[in-house]
């Protein structure tokens, strides 16, 4: 097809957001969206910041691939560029001062509270910070700064704070905005001159948030300004929480003096998930909707999908959609077709070798013990969970299985294999240390 005819989709498709989101929403965010090009079924459209990029993928991606593909089959997938164009989306925010509550609500979003968040060994720490902020009148920490991987709740625990605050402490001003948002404001400051206006703006303020400083690595000025309005509060004993990706003496591209003064204050590291978080996620959202998906379904989500919440949650709410569109239940094995993508793309294959050493460690054993010909049931046991690992979690041959645990024959590991699967069902212990050493593999950092 033409580039003619695709804009003339991209025409139709932008009537059909407007009809599906409503015309706010579509009016917010969605008008940003600029149409670029397609290429081998790949669609790809451009908006005007990292922030819109990132709001719109989270929020109305999938439905919006829908539409397109609606209109075009051929499409198969969506990248969101950026580009480096001014927009209007920020002047709910330019606008701050004049009515700071609508600022701050239209900067935050209702789902992200404390009451929805699920606490887990991860994020435990981060949690109890997070409220400390919330509800102290003075300050312990400062800053306080949240790092972690990308999709694992730092943003939502911004809002929370931020919540919190507007519903229980009216009198003290918050303002939370990412570090692109900050930038940008800054920006706009430089080029209207009026500097002085946006560091009153800033310095009034009680508790300011800054999400994903990394943002502002590498941009000098902009960390400049940041640092005097960072200073300038502490001074004042305001709070300042920040997030980043990294921690502080990780973030490259930042000044040396910057990383230092970001550590003062409490280091709170979100952890990767783990299946029990996870799981106990998928619970309080299901209860959240009131819905019934089946616990072996929300096991199986848990179990596999591990990348991060962000798509944890994406995947039941395909499930869910899809569930309403049926009328049924869903089951486990509908699960597995219809999120197959997506759990291809969290499939993650071990090396024998990290298997080998997690069961010996998971043991107290030596990874020879793996190799060797001992014979002590201490050490067969162990032996026998990893093979049987191996098949599981590896794509690698019974034979060659076999040869990398001490040149042992195929039919070795299949009797491992059996063996482990009658001793999963009938030794309750057994079972607890295999799953623990499951778990242990799920949780390393990809
Ligand atoms: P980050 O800012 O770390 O990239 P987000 O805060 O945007 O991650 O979280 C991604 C998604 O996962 C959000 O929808 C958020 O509500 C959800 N989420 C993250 N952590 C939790 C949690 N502990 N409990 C419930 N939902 C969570
Ligand atoms: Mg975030």
């Amino acid at each position: 097809m033409s580039s003619v005819v695709y804009a003339d989709l991209w025409t139709r498709v932008q009537g059909s957001l407007v009809h599906s989101f409503g015309d706010q929403i579509y009016q917010s965010w969605l008008r940003f969206l600029k149409f670029q090009n397609v290429e081998d079924g790949r669609i790809v459209l451009s908006v005007p910041s990292r922030f819109l990029r990132d709001w719109i993928m989270t929020r109305y991606a999938d439905q919006l691939l829908k539409l397109l593909r609606a209109e075009d089959s051929s499409i198969l997938t969506m990248t969101l560029v950026v580009t480096e164009e001014e927009s209007g989306v920020f002047t709910a925010i330019e606008g701050e001062k004049t009515e700071h509550d609508e600022s701050l609500t239209t900067n935050l979003d209702v789902r992200y509270k404390f009451d929805n968040f699920v606490v887990g060994k991860p994020n435990e720490l981060a949690y109890a910070a997070a409220q400390r902020v919330a509800s102290a009148d003075s300050v312990y920490f400062n800053p306080l700064f949240l790092y972690g991987g990308v999709g694992l709740g730092k943003t939502h625990l911004m809002h929370a704070i931020a919540w919190s605050i507007a519903e229980n402490h009216k009198a003290r001003k918050v303002l939370y905005m990412s570090a692109e948002q900050f930038m940008h404001r800054f920006v706009m400051a430089l080029r209207h001159k009026d500097i002085m206006e946006f560091r009153e703006q800033f310095r009034s303020v009680d508790v300011l948030m800054i999400d994903d400083v990394q943002f502002i690595s590498g941009k000098d000025s902009t960390q400049e300004e940041f640092f005097h309005t960072f200073n300038a509060l502490v001074d004042k004993k305001r709070q300042i929480v920040i997030s980043a990706d990294k921690s502080p003496s990780d973030l490259e591209g930042m000044q040396e003096r910057i990383r230092s003064r970001l550590g003062w204050g409490l280091v709170a590291d979100v952890h990767p998930t783990t299946y029990e978080l996870r799981l106990g996620i998928l619970q309080a959202k299901v209860e959240k909707l009131s819905i019934q998906v089946p616990n072996d379904v929300l096991e199986f989500l848990a179990y596999k999908i591990t990348s991060n919440i962000r798509e944890l949650e994406g995947a039941l709410n395909r499930m869910v959609a899809q569930a309403s569109l049926v009328g049924r239940d869903i089951t486990l094995s509908e699960t597995q077709l219809l999120l197959k993508d997506l759990l291809r793309a969290n499939e993650r294959y071990y090396t024998i070798e990290e298997i080998q050493k997690r069961v010996a460690d998971h043991f107290h054993l030596r990874i020879s013990d793996m190799h060797s010909t001992r014979r002590l049931r201490a050490v067969v046991r162990p032996r026998q969970m990893a093979m049987y690992l191996c098949k599981r979690l590896t794509t690698k041959s019974l034979p060659e299985i076999g040869r990398n645990f001490g040149g042992r024959d195929h039919t070795t590991v299949m009797h491992a294999v059996r063996a482990v699967e009658i001793l999963k069902n009938d030794d309750p212990a057994f079972r607890e240390d295999l799953e623990i050493v499951e778990r242990g593999l799920n949780t390393v950092e990809r």
